[in-house]
């Protein structure tokens, strides 16, 4: 019987271009690990830098097992559950869509609170793990159509109504707070580009 029960869950990303199961997994063991310290990885399109284009977009890896605990975030690994999507700080839409199907579905297993998905910096300040920002994506996920991250940024495909979205009637303060919280953490000056 396992005696892992998360009450959370950490988003990471593995800051390289490319990755998959048996490459996190090597790099993990070199670190002194039994074994791949997350619980999943999310494939990009550049899995292998073989093959140009390997049908892996968006595709699950299960990583160590749920019945163990994980070795991804230091002081909360006894009571979280670790994904990694592949990639520094871009991440396609069939990534992200598979990030929140999965997220989803942790949610509903454990009986984790909505409210109790992080990012791995909330829990390191010397990192920016995975470099975009989790709260406005919970926030938006469901329902602004398709959504990617591009040089940190959350973009969302179909055009925000902010009257309708906001979470405050004609406010957008939240908005403005997620983006200007991007770039305190990423330290870049950008603008968002998501028809908001
Ligand atoms: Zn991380």
């Amino acid at each position: 019987m396992s005696n892992f029960s998360p009450n959370k869950i950490i988003i990471h990303c593995t800051d390289s271009g490319w990755a998959n199961l048996a490459t996190v997994d090597s790099w993990h063991r070199q670190r002194g690990f039994d074994e791949i310290g997350y619980h999943f990885l999310i494939l990009n399109e550049n899995t292998d830098p073989e093959l140009a284009s390997s049908g892996t977009d968006g595709f699950i890896q299960f990583g160590r097992s749920l019945n163990k605990m994980g070795a991804h975030c230091l002081g909360q690994n006894n009571k979280s559950i670790g994904i990694a999507l592949v990639g520094k700080d871009s991440f396609s839409k069939k990534q992200m869509a598979s990030l929140s199907k999965l997220v989803d579905w942790l949610i509903e297993q454990f009986n984790i609170d909505p409210g109790q998905v992080f990012a791995h910096r909330e829990f390191n300040s010397k990192k920016t793990c995975p470099n975009f920002d989790i709260d406005f994506w919970m926030d938006y996920r469901h329902e602004e159509g398709d959504i990617e991250v591009i040089d940190g940024f959350v973009h969302c495909s179909k055009e925000v109504d902010i009257k309708k979205s906001c979470p405050v009637e004609g406010n957008c303060n939240k908005i403005k707070e997620s983006v200007d919280a991007i770039k305190k953490v990423l330290g870049v000056n950008k603008e968002i580009d998501c028809e908001l």
